[in-house]
């Protein structure tokens, strides 16, 4: 058996079995022994009928009586069994241990015979109880203290049976696969591959577990640091030459508004990149609301004033819209014409635009992805910014690159990664920080109320409206599928608002399937004042950009995540008015409170990420797979920061070496590294 085969070839995996493994991708040996515990049961942790516990513990009692087996329903009964605990003073303790469904415990106790109970404590009404526990008597414990590893629950396979196979396969003298090569092993005191394995499905202590974990981490952060490397080397020579810098200084000065220190050290950053002769690729990451745009802009000045084409890839053909209206503003008093191209205009306009792309007369061209189109030819593209909703992968901006001569990128990101996760999604950009709001900016209160309070929250908006402020109401988008939740769909929001406010103001509606011409005729008569009220969906999460807006009441908030109603949040408080959030949500649920308490309580999007990972875990974060982000069998990127840090050193060693086995080694890796990165869908 070689680690490489089937797991049809250890005994006890038919087809059944071996389809269930499948649907877990485990076909072959190494695949199964690459399948971690989730946890393990440490039935040393020992524990008292005293208190009570989270996690299980193992409890020393003797049984009292042999037990009561009690029915309780037709398919259901209750076995209870008193127990006496000594305390270490002598004392003793009762309690009570209580098995469902489980009548043939009836004849396995018997009185005065001591045993040892796994399992949670529990104390409600000074009764002392455990549920379901596992145990066994004082004479049999050899197996009982054993560090037992608990799997991932996989449909059709027993745990028992899953640990069978995982020692069958180690009974056998089997070659398993080390990547790493020896004399980093040797040189690093690792152990080998397979030690580390038998360590993690077979540990003595948890030391063992942490030993042999910290090996496969090891050699995944490795495996990060390698990928980065290679990516950052793709950032080839730049044939884009660049003149006129100190022409930014006075772009600056044009403005309405000063620049804050984080803007202009971002502008730096990005002429430094410039200067440098290769090509930018960088990622700035601020805030909502800290001013992204304009550093966009001035940037699109540059290239227009060097005779390069921009182009700016916005994720939704509103924020395209917006952001052309924008570009507009502060680009055409200097004589740079702006171009707008979207998958919705029509053939003659679309036309049209694409000549004057292909002239080199459109200087700036805002679109969504039709942007990278094979139709699209550029007269001289010399930068790229895309919105972070977007991140292109290396292969799609490739793509764009093969459109112009090897144009800069300059990635723009609200999403408010921790440093670990921005490092690993973008490693191979470099990072500037935007830290900072611009002057004046006040924090935007925020409440978390239960819905008998819309009706005063829907009089306060009023008070906002009558001194000529604008506001949203955001519900969740629906599917049709769930016509019969509690949730109200945005049809039936949108009408009892008109019915509560009567004609006193002017209220529109906004959400995602509305046909584009109707979505932009709302957008423009909202950002002209045209109307007070707008009930939408989250549609309106990034961009829409009103500084007259004071007030937004997000409805059935536990709908949403936590990244995104911070995102939401945003689209007030971008002006001088104090501004307003408030979350509504009936849902007493205590892990809903305490979401919503981060948003109340936090108005820093790095804090509530930082917050919201905490509560969900790594699992779920940001979707993170739909980001392509690869993912780990031991490494927490999280957690394991530090670890990803330190390996830089041996990571470069292998980079850099010409040891034939290295080389194949790191080769290996890359490969693997992009077919997880480039798998990035583009909605
Ligand atoms: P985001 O980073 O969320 O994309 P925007 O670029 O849309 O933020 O900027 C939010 C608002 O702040 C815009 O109205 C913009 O004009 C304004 N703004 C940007 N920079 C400054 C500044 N330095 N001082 C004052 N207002 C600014
Ligand atoms: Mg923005």
């Amino acid at each position: 058996m070689k680690a490489s085969d089937s797991i049809r070839n250890i005994s006890g995996i038919g087809p059944k079995r071996a389809e269930a493994f499948g649907e877990h991708g485990i076909t072959t040996i190494e695949e199964l022994l690459d399948f971690y515990p989730r946890k393990y049961l440490n039935r040393k942790i020992m524990g008292s009928f005293q208190t009570e516990t989270e996690e299980s513990v193992t409890i020393k009692a003797v049984a009292a009586k042999r037990g009561t087996l009690r029915r309780i329903r037709k398919n259901m009964s209750l076995f209870v069994l008193p127990v006496v605990e000594t305390l270490e003073n002598g004392e003793p303790v009762k309690g009570e241990i209580v098995w469902f469904n489980q009548p043939y415990l009836r004849d396995i106790f018997s009185e005065n015979e001591t045993y040892y109970f796994f399992g949670k404590v529990v104390i409600k009404n000074n009764r002392r109880q455990m549920y379901n526990p596992q145990f066994a008597h004082e004479s049999k414990l050899e197996d009982f203290f054993i560090l037992t590893p608990v799997y991932p629950k996989i449909e059709g396979v027993p745990g028992e049976s899953l640990k069978k196979y995982m020692a069958a396969v180690f009974k056998q003298q089997m070659l398993i696969k080390d990547d790493l090569p020896k004399r980093y092993q040797k040189k690093y005191h690792l152990l080998s591959k397979e030690q580390a394995l038998k360590k993690i499905h077979f540990p003595d202590t948890p030391e063992d577990v942490a030993e042999g974990k910290g090996r496969i981490k090891f050699e995944e952060a490795l495996k990060i640091n390698i990928g980065i490397m290679n990516s950052r080397a793709l950032n080839g020579v730049s044939k884009i030459s660049l003149d006129n810098f100190e022409a930014l200084r006075r772009f600056a000065k044009g403005l309405p508004f000063e620049l804050t220190a984080s803007q202009l050290k971002v502008l730096d950053d990005i002429v430094d990149d410039m200067k440098k002769g290769i090509v930018m690729n960088r990622l700035v990451q601020g805030d909502v609301g800290s001013g992204k745009t304009i550093i966009a802009v001035a940037c699109a000045y540059l290239m227009a004033l060097n005779g390069y084409q921009t182009a700016y890839m916005a994720p939704t053909e509103i924020l395209a819209n917006q952001h052309a209206a924008n570009f507009k503003q502060y680009l055409e008093p200097y004589g740079i014409r702006v171009e707008l191209l979207t998958g919705s205009q029509k053939a003659k306009e679309r036309n049209a635009v694409l000549a004057t792309i292909a002239s080199g007369e459109a200087q700036v061209i805002i679109g969504t992805h039709a942007l990278i189109q094979d139709s699209v030819a550029y007269y001289n593209l010399g930068l790229v910014i895309t919105d972070e909703q977007h991140r292109f992968g290396v292969k799609q901006r490739g793509r764009l690159s093969l459109k112009g001569e090897t144009p800069h990128t300059l990635v723009m990101s609200a999403t408010p990664i921790p440093r670990t996760l921005a490092l690993i999604l973008y490693g191979d950009l470099d990072v500037s920080y935007i830290d900072e709001l611009p002057k004046g900016r006040k924090k935007i209160k925020t409440y978390f109320y239960n819905e008998k309070s819309y009706p005063k929250i829907l009089n306060f908006m009023a008070d906002e409206m009558n001194k000529g402020r604008q506001a949203f109401v955001i519900c969740p988008f629906i599917e049709e599928s769930e016509e019969m939740s509690e949730v109200k769909d945005i049809q039936s929001v949108f009408s009892e608002v008109k019915q509560f406010y009567g004609s006193r103001y002017r209220i529109a509606c906004l959400y995602s399937r509305m046909p584009a011409e109707d979505k932009k005729q709302i957008i423009d008569a909202f950002n002209s004042c045209e109307i007070d009220l707008l009930v939408a969906t989250s549609i309106i999460e990034v961009g829409i950009d009103v500084p007259n807006v004071s007030v937004i009441t997000i409805l059935s908030a536990d709908r949403f995540g936590l990244s995104q109603l911070h995102q939401l949040r945003g689209r007030v408080g971008r002006g001088m008015h104090q501004s307003y959030c408030f979350l509504v949500s009936n849902s007493r649920n205590e892990q809903t409170i305490e979401r919503m308490r981060v948003i109340v309580n936090n108005h820093s999007g790095k804090k509530i990420a930082d917050e919201d990972y905490r509560l969900r875990g790594p699992g779920d974060y940001f979707g993170l797979k739909q980001h392509g982000f690869p993912e780990f069998k031991a490494l927490n990127p999280y957690e394991d920061f530090d670890l990803i840090s330190e390996t830089k050193r041996v990571a470069t060693e292998i980079y850099n070496s010409s040891d034939k086995e290295t080389m194949a080694y790191r080769a290996r890796i890359i490969e693997t590294f992009y077919k997880n990165l480039s798998e990035i869908s583009m909605n």
